[in-house]
């Protein structure tokens, strides 16, 4: 096992990981930014070095600042985290021929992932279900995208082959507005992420997103560890996760979950990630894959007793996963809510000092946050301050103690999106489960949002 791991990250998730590494006995070091001097992490930190200024470009996503750091604090290993270099195949590549170790998959497999085209591919390849859509990214032609269309049917959806983080996609209803839609895609797309190539899918019009987690070795084990429901989302943004998905039939997960494992061995996969599928009348269709762990990881870990992080620290370090697929077993309901620090009504971010902060308790309440009573959430990131995660025996249960963990929640100084939670918690369709990606902001115009 490593000695020392170096965190290439800040705020929740760099807490997270700093706790799964001293629960395994190993030091860790973070990196951090002058606008994150006060945070958290850094305060309860083995080794904190300052690595840049606040832009990220400068510091999080600085891949010679965080390797020399790695160099001169003797770190064996580097966890990327979400979101900044997590799924950079080119970092991943930098830190292993650096001699250290990147916790995730290897450059090749986020490389494949990295490009949707690829991804997609690979998917169809392994047996996996997809959207229907274009074999691969569109052509120039504008009549051969016409003629894709067609077969596809409308309404259509273009995105981009290196899109992420809910950018570079466009729905297309009629064939009138097709090709200026693909060359609008395509522009953003190069100018967004450095890659033109778009492709083509059937939009689908009322799915819920449902998603495997799945944890491989080194040594060609791979399983999955059940599905997490991430339907309620705001602008292709994910607000409330919850495992497992209300109301699809456990055959159908086992289906899918089992393909998923097989693809992660086919392709010599190691560490966790993350399938995601839209889930449409009985089906599911591949969309993406992530290939580090998420945001909404804490679900799987509260129904399945398995700590992810952990994990992935293990893989990386050479061990074989401690379970079968037959030893999983999924207990329970968990409920996760992101808490943003953000006007709850326009949405705009709301940094600044937090006057107040108390986080609630009691069973089956876990809270993943940074935050504090005087911290000052910087403007420079995510507006994201924490997650409050609850587990229950049955989704009632989760429902109940998810209210009542809302309800002492105290965050003064700024504005978050508490109240919007709040509000969802005791919403009639929430509450029966089982709602399209639609249904928030249908929701948030009904209420006047
Ligand atoms: P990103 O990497 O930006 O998150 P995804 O491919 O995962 O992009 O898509 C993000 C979201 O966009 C999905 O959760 C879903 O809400 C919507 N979406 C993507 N593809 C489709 C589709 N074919 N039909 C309907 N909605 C879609």
């Amino acid at each position: 096992m490593f000695k020392k791991v170096l965190i290439a990250n800040r705020g929740e998730i760099a807490l997270r990981i700093q706790r799964a590494c001293r629960e395994l006995g190993i030091k860790s070091v973070v990196v951090y930014s002058e606008a994150d001097r006060d945070a958290k992490y850094v305060r309860l930190a083995d080794e904190a070095v300052c690595i840049g200024p606040a832009p990220s470009a400068q510091s999080y996503l600085s891949m010679p600042a965080i390797i020399a750091t790695a160099e001169v604090t003797d770190a064996e290993a580097i966890h990327p985290g979400y979101g900044f270099l997590s799924e950079n195949a080119d970092f991943a590549e930098r830190v292993e021929r650096s001699g250290f170790t990147f916790i995730g998959p290897t450059p090749e497999s986020i490389r494949l992932m990295g490009d949707k085209v690829s991804a997609k591919q690979a998917m169809i390849r392994a047996g996996v279900p997809c959207v229907p859509g274009s074999e691969g990214a569109l052509p120039e032609d504008p009549k051969e995208i016409i003629k894709i269309a067609r077969s596809v049917g409308y309404p259509v959806i273009i995105k981009a082959a290196g899109g992420g983080g809910g950018r570079g996609m466009r729905v297309v209803h009629t064939e009138a507005a097709l090709v200026h839609a693909v060359q609008t895609t395509r522009a953003e797309a190069g100018a967004a992420f450095g890659n033109p190539e778009v492709y083509m899918e059937k939009f689908l019009e009322n799915p819920r997103h449902v998603e495997i987690q799945i944890l491989a070795d080194t040594f060609k084990n791979a399983v999955w560890l059940g599905e997490r429901d991430c339907s309620m989302q705001r602008r292709h943004q994910k607000i409330i996760e919850e495992a497992p998905a209300p109301g699809i039939p456990r055959r159908a997960i086992e289906r899918v979950g089992d393909r998923c494992a097989a693809a992660c061995k086919k392709m010599g996969y190691r560490g966790a990630g993350t399938f995601e599928f839209l889930y449409e009348n009985g089906e599911f269709y591949f969309i993406e894959m992530n290939t580090r762990v998420q945001v909404e990881h804490p679900v799987t870990e509260m129904v399945t007793g398995i700590d992810i992080v952990q994990q992935q620290i293990r893989i990386a370090a050479g061990e074989k996963l401690p379970f079968t697929q037959r030893q999983i077993e999924i207990r329970g309901h968990s409920i996760e809510c992101r808490i943003n620090a953000e006007d709850p009504v326009k949405f705009v971010p709301s940094p600044g000092r937090i006057t107040m902060w108390h986080a609630p308790g009691g069973p089956g309440v876990r809270v993943d946050s940074h935050a504090y009573t005087n911290y000052f959430v910087p403007p420079n990131y995510d507006s994201m301050i924490g997650k409050i995660i609850v587990h229950g025996d049955t989704r009632e249960q989760a429902l109940a103690r998810m209210r009542i963990a809302l309800s002492e929640t105290v965050v003064e100084g700024i504005q978050t999106n508490i109240p919007l939670h709040r509000e969802l918690m005791a919403d009639a369709k929430f509450i029966e489960g089982g709602t399209s990606i639609h249904y928030l902001e249908s929701w948030m115009a009904a209420h006047k949002r």
